[in-house]
């Protein structure tokens, strides 16, 4: 067990420490009355089962007094843990002064924007535009495509397999998870699903080294072909690496060909950085990676700082054709938000935080690359900075074995670490620790889900 006093944390935990069943007594009765009163869509606590009574830095403590390691983080929200002090300072500050702003200028919104205008690649600087939107990734996803359906006055939209975009009808549309989809008719028309460079399993039955440039040939091939049957888009959307899909990062080169590509055929490359923005990746951006400059960046989850529910489009200005009032919304002007977001920002680039995702981040897949060779029904390890999945595999079919993974995320649950899952089936064992997250933290962390595999064997 590690004793932290961190600095992102007035009153400290120390963990993990799990003292009770999971769920413990207390858990137990609020799970019993959420199963009582909220919808059955509920999700996370069917499978993380504990009430949260607290959480400080990269821990949570549940109302039964157990403490967790949180490779959560809200789902890739709390770049810097829960609660970091100058980030709940500011936001107290601004709690004083004024809190909703519809898209009224104000001095914090202000410097929020500038903040994060000064973060993006240099050759974004001086023609980027930014809309504020609704408070959620997926209303930016709508603003994005809204943005690019108005400036090339074109309806079609190409995405990608295993993408996902949010649960709105018109996200939905643009995601993946069919589950999700079926039961829901008359979804946005005009999508395109190809293939995404999953090299891994690849779509086209690829070999690894070859799976990403074969889907982008495909995709080339079928948007320049007069019989493809795919009228020009108004976008082509990508996540630089896909989160809910499995933690997958597209190659450097799929992205740039991805470029070329959207460049000859004048259509507007839109990147999905609302999971693996903020820094996730050791990159302010992810597609920074690949050294790209997109035409329209979604950004949401970390830009908020300390979980301000915050969401936004940064893009070419080239594109700004919209008329007054084309993408209203009560929530845009989240001034608390603001204050967390611009101060999170300061300090991941003051404390040198995008290098120790990086180092960390390398550290961890090599510590977990030998995990195949110890577990047969490990398949892949894989991922990019701080946003890391391990996927199992069915030994005998080669099948997702999301059920395996269930059970590692129950027992590392028991033994004070909370991961996510994703990916097909939930096959994927998902971690997002805090971008600050100390060596110690994470190695106590990667302690915990080794023995949760070992125990799942
Ligand atoms: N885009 C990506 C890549 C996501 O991972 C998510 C959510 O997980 C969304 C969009 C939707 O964001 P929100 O849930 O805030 O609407």
């Amino acid at each position: 067990m590690t004793q932290v006093e961190t600095p992102h944390a007035r009153v400290p935990l120390a963990g993990p420490a799990v003292r009770t069943d999971v769920p413990g007594p207390s858990s137990r009765r609020y799970l019993e009355r959420q199963e009582a009163y909220e919808s059955n869509a509920r999700s996370y606590p069917r499978r993380l089962p504990i009430a949260i009574e607290r959480a400080a830095g990269p821990f949570v403590r549940d109302v039964d007094g157990n403490v967790y390691i949180d490779f959560l983080t809200g789902a890739g929200v709390l770049a810097l843990g829960h609660n970091h002090p100058e980030v709940v300072d500011a936001v107290r500050r601004q709690l004083e002064l004024y809190c909703h702003g519809l898209d009224f200028p104000t001095p914090i919104k202000d410097e929020f924007v500038s903040v994060q205008l000064g973060l993006l690649p240099p050759e974004m600087h001086g023609r980027t535009r930014i809309q504020l939107c609704g408070a959620a990734g997926e209303n930016a996803i709508d603003a994005a495509l809204k943005l690019c359906k108005t400036a090339t006055g074109r309806g079609d939209v190409v995405t990608f397999h295993g993408g996902f975009h949010g649960s709105t009808h018109s996200t939905m549309a643009l995601s993946g998870l069919l589950a999700q989809k079926e039961p829901v008719a008359n979804l946005v028309p005009g999508v395109h699903f190809f293939p995404y460079p999953y090299s891994y399993r690849c779509p086209l039955g690829l070999t690894p080294d070859t799976c990403a440039a074969g889907c982008l040939a495909y995709l080339e091939r079928v948007l320049t072909d007069p019989n493809g049957g795919v009228p020009r888009p108004a976008a082509v959307l990508v996540e630089p690496v896909q989160g809910e899909g499995g933690v997958i990062p597209a190659p450097p080169e799929f992205l740039q060909g991805l470029r070329r590509l959207t460049l000859e055929l004048d259509v507007p490359l839109v990147v999905d950085e609302v999971q693996s923005g903020c820094g996730r990746t050791g990159r302010w951006f992810a597609f920074e990676h690949a050294g790209i400059v997109p035409d329209v960046v979604v950004a949401s989850k970390a830009l908020g700082g300390i979980g301000m529910p915050i969401a936004a489009i940064f893009y070419d200005e080239r594109l700004d054709v919209w008329e007054p009032g084309a993408h209203t919304g009560t929530f845009r002007g989240n001034q608390l938000a603001f204050a967390a977001g611009a101060a999170a920002a300061r300090i991941i680039v003051r404390d040198g935080i995008l290098d120790h995702v990086r180092e960390l981040g390398a550290y961890t897949l090599e510590r977990l690359a030998p995990l195949p060779e110890r577990h047969p029904f490990v398949g892949d390890v894989r991922g990019l900075g701080l946003m890391l999945g391990i996927e199992l595999v069915d030994v005998e079919t080669g099948a997702f074995d999301g059920r395996r993974a269930a059970t590692v995320q129950r027992l590392a649950l028991e033994r004070g670490l909370i991961v996510e899952l994703g990916g097909r089936d939930d096959c994927v064992v998902r971690l997002m620790p805090p971008l600050n997250v100390s060596r110690a933290v994470l190695d106590d962390g990667l302690t915990i889900l080794e023995e949760a595999l070992d125990l799942a064997a």
